[in-house]
């Protein structure tokens, strides 16, 4: 699960990381609100106003109908209003966001801290993640902070500073200090990296996270270091420890078919392709998506109903996927295995029968116990439903259907 930076910046604070401070608005007047209290606390006078979407390269991107950039700054208070009012409401188009952009609800109006002093503000590149090769923890550091990672990895990789740290004992200090050296820190910039990153760790692993970037971390002009950026994401199986995290969860930036067949306890991923498919089991879910695309159509969505597929689950799967308008046709494609294929073929009926004007194709395919009497069912209904009992069968229904 993703959350917003604000909500990150409020995770890494409470264990103690240091943050670049800010207060989330909703509109003109709350952000105005919101500046004047930083101003109070922090004594800035200079904000930085922040779309707040899940996703990221938002400094670089422009509100659709605005032509604002998703991060600006403003260094008047009477600015903030105006600014905040640009951002809100509108699409914010990024490099992640796809050209359709995502709608901005809520800003983060934040303290500058790129203020002048005795030294240029610095910044650098920090990621905490799962390397499931070696089945540990690493952090990755870069000096080439505030630019797009995945370039630096590509043109410079011995720019990208790696430690693992081993779970049987965690993060020592002498590996927070060995990154911090690495790079090139000293005197109390040193120390306050080898505190930021220890302490970051530290709420990796107390909220179960399966991935940290802050990008940029920033050495401020009086040698502080502090995150000014947080991408933070929850690992999903662990959220039930997490409750307060767990209620951080935005459903204004999820797929809204994604959301409804959460609800139905249904895996369902939205893709791009016409064919829809309902499956059992994700590994049969995944060798039918292969099928689909062989035979030569496009997956329209990965659907795994679960083991124990019955007419109710099977109802909500063909609910969902016919509200995808590119879906030319639907292959069910389920495996008898607890579940009798006579029953499934049952349910696929009942389910079709409450659902009124189903304009695409279906083919089912059974296989299992009873394969042949489910498919007898299928075929004897009336329906505008085909069966098949072979993948080659299925897949050649299938070619028919979307090429006809
Ligand atoms: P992203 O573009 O979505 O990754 O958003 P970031 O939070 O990383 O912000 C983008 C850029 O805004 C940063 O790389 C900075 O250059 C700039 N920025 C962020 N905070 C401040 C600030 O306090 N002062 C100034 N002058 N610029 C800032
Ligand atoms: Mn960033």
């Amino acid at each position: 699960m993703n959350i917003h930076e604000y909500q990150a910046k409020e995770l890494l604070k409470s264990y103690g990381v240091r943050i670049q401070e800010g207060v989330v608005a909703d509109s003109p007047e709350t952000a105005l609100k919101a500046a004047k209290k930083l101003n109070a606390e922090t004594g800035t006078s200079w904000y930085v106003i922040k779309a707040q979407i899940h996703a990221g390269g938002r400094g670089k991107g422009k509100v659709k109908e605005t032509g604002s950039n998703g991060v600006v700054l403003a260094k008047k208070l009477e600015e903030v209003p105006e600014k905040a009012k640009n951002i809100l409401g509108g699409t914010l188009v990024t490099i992640q966001t796809g050209a359709e952009g995502k709608k901005v609800n809520k800003i983060l109006v934040a303290e500058d801290v790129y203020y002048p002093g005795h030294s240029e503000p610095k910044e650098y590149y920090l990621s905490i993640l799962l390397d499931r090769a070696k089945g540990c923890n690493v952090i990755m550091a870069s000096t080439e902070g505030g630019m797009d990672i995945e370039e630096v990895a590509e043109k410079h990789p011995e720019k990208i500073i790696k430690e693992w740290v081993d779970p049987k004992v965690g993060l020592q200090g002498f590996q927070a200090r060995k990154v911090a050296f690495k790079l090139g820190l000293e005197g109390n910039a040193f120390k306050e990296m080898v505190k930021f990153i220890t302490a970051l760790y530290n709420a990796y692993i107390g909220s179960d996270a399966s991935q940290f970037e802050i990008n940029p971390v920033l050495k401020t002009s009086d040698d502080k270091i502090l995150a000014v950026d947080a991408k933070v994401n929850l690992d999903d199986n662990a959220l039930f420890r997490h409750q307060d995290l767990a209620e951080l969860r935005d459903l204004a930036e999820e797929d809204p078919l994604e959301v409804e067949a959460g609800k139905s306890d249904l895996n369902y991923v939205k893709l791009d392709g016409n064919v829809g498919c309902m499956v059992n089991g994700a590994g049969l879910a995944m060798a039918t998506m292969d099928m689909i695309k062989l035979s030569g159509g496009e997956p329209a969505n990965f659907l795994d109903v679960g083991g124990g597929a019955n007419a109710v689950t099977v109802e909500a799967g063909f609910r969902i996927i016919l509200q995808d308008p590119n879906v030319k046709a639907i292959l069910i494609n389920v495996f008898g295995g607890i579940v009798r294929c006579d029953r499934i073929a049952n349910g696929v009926v009942e389910a079709y029968k409450s659902i009124e004007n189903i304009p695409v194709p279906i083919i089912v395919r059974l296989q299992g116990t009873n394969a042949e009497e489910g498919a007898k069912i299928i075929d004897e209904s009336g329906l505008k439903v085909s069966s098949a009992i072979t993948l080659k069968e299925a897949a050649e229904k299938v070619r028919a259907a979307i090429t006809s």
